[in-house]
């Protein structure tokens, strides 16, 4: 009943079955190296969404208990009820359970079976019957069951909807809201790659470094995001293979042909660079052929 009044059937599916592409699940997927939250650099799962201690995640929680109690109001809720159900969803959200002590014997049923539900579920649209039986139990109005189940859905639909808010504000906060500004933060994201391979310049055989570009910041800032994916996907493989093919030599300890050759003649000069050319290009086909 909830789930038909909000208009975004693959976002709901994901929030209520806890399979949002969050960071630590983007990690797990192999998707992206890092499961860091963008805000507090923790680890990210669907959780940390909602109990990060970011500004704007603050505000959000803020947000959704302000729009649950005008739900919860809108239905006629027992004043006692619309608090224990605030307080003990704020509880869990800044301490990450909810301590039964703190509340009258009358509440105690249904926090038990919240808690064995578990209260990060009530966010999933997983919320105990029990709350609807004392929504009954406070209210006078006939027809008991229709009534409380509407009362529970509409708790749902709140809840739900917060909650795609709340991904879509992550979205933006991690991915950029304008075209140019999701364009800046693919790029600083790729940056770090970026950098490892320009600090592995000396590792790699002498004659493969002109494959690299001259100048980073010269070429990160001429390149859009794609062109620095693209030129991740084909240079990471070759700076490796170039790595290694120059570890191994080294390790024979044979010298370089260029070396013996640059002590002869012009002709030598270009026989060699023939060499380094043909060197070069086997590495970018290898790189493209094992990728693929
Ligand atoms: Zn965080």
């Amino acid at each position: 009943m909830a789930a038909q009044q909000i208009h975004n059937p693959v976002l709901l599916t994901k929030v209520c079955n806890d399979i949002l592409p969050t960071a630590s699940t983007l990690q797990k997927w192999n998707y992206q190296e890092t499961d860091e939250c963008v805000l507090c650099h923790q680890h990210e799962d669907r959780d940390h969404l909602i109990r990060c201690n970011g500004t704007s995640r603050l505000l959000w929680r803020i947000k959704f208990i302000v729009a649950l109690r005008k739900t919860l109001i809108k239905k006629k809720t027992h004043w006692q009820l619309s608090d224990v159900i605030c307080t003990s969803l704020t509880e869990w959200m800044d301490e990450g359970y909810v301590d039964i002590r703190n509340y009258h014997e009358d509440f105690h049923l249904a926090i038990t079976a919240q808690n064995k539900i578990g209260w990060r579920n009530f966010f999933a649209g997983k919320i105990s019957q029990q709350w609807l039986n004392l929504h009954d139990l406070f209210s006078n109005n006939k027809c008991k069951h229709s009534q409380s189940y509407v009362w529970g859905a509409s708790i749902v639909e709140t809840t739900l909807q917060l909650m795609i808010d709340l991904w879509n504000l992550r979205n933006e906060e991690v991915h950029g809201k304008t075209a140019n500004e999701k364009e800046q933060k693919r790029k600083h994201r790729l940056l770090k790659k970026i950098d490892e391979c320009f600090a592995k310049i000396t590792e790699m055989r002498p004659s493969d470094r002109c494959l690299m570009p001259e100048n980073r910041d010269t070429f990160v800032e001429s390149s859009t995001s794609n062109d620095l994916a693209e030129w991740l996907a084909s240079h990471q493989k070759m700076i490796k293979n170039s790595i290694d093919k120059w570890k191994k030599r080294s390790e024979k300890g044979s010298r370089n042909i260029g070396d013996c050759l640059k002590t002869f003649s012009a002709k030598n000069k270009e026989i060699l660079e023939n060499i380094y050319t043909r060197h070069r290009d086997r590495l970018m086909h290898d790189a493209w052929n094992k990728k693929k």
